[in-house]
């Protein structure tokens, strides 16, 4: 008896690369952004916003302080109103939160200097990010770890400090 195999078909839309690799333009400021996961987009955008995709994979995150654009696809674009977390990077935002799986923002850090002139941020972050662990992918806008951000922004605080 002819049997036929049943082929599997992926049967995704085109629009769909996991995490799309490489870095790409941002259409709105120029500078270099970076592919995330469809589950790190998932996680961090409004219910209202995601209603308007079918898909969530193949966004690219612009980390630009100055730029507006905080995911986008082509010429599909979100911005903080359609985030349900604040962009902690991004200009004018508070808390400018740096480390979203501990809840280290720059005014945390800011706070710490100035009591105490210095910060636990960095070593604190690493303890637990051996335990309990951190969830980035699905807490970060980047979708990356923070500590990149978070030495950045010790940096710019504790410059600010010797100047004033
Ligand atoms: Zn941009």
């Amino acid at each position: 008896m002819f049997s036929r195999f049943k082929a599997k078909e992926e049967n995704r839309d085109n629009c769909c690369t996991l995490q799309p690799k490489g870095k790409i333009t941002c259409p709105e400021c120029g500078e270099k952004a970076k592919g995330v996961l469809g589950k790190t987009f998932e996680a961090l955008v409004k219910d209202d916003a995601k209603a308007k995709f079918n898909c969530f994979d193949g966004f690219y995150y612009c980390k630009t302080v100055t730029c507006k654009l905080v995911y986008f696809r082509g010429d599909e674009i979100l911005t903080q109103k359609d985030m349900s977390v604040v962009v902690g990077l991004k200009e004018g935002a508070t808390p400018a939160t740096v480390c979203y799986c501990f809840g280290w923002s720059k005014e945390k850090i800011k706070a710490e200097l100035v009591t105490t002139g210095q910060t636990t941020a960095l070593e604190d972050i690493k303890a637990k990010m051996q335990n309990p662990g951190c969830a980035c992918e699905i807490l970060n806008p980047s979708g990356g770890c923070c500590l990149g951000d978070v030495g950045k922004a010790i940096k710019e605080l504790t410059k600010d400090k010797t100047d004033s």
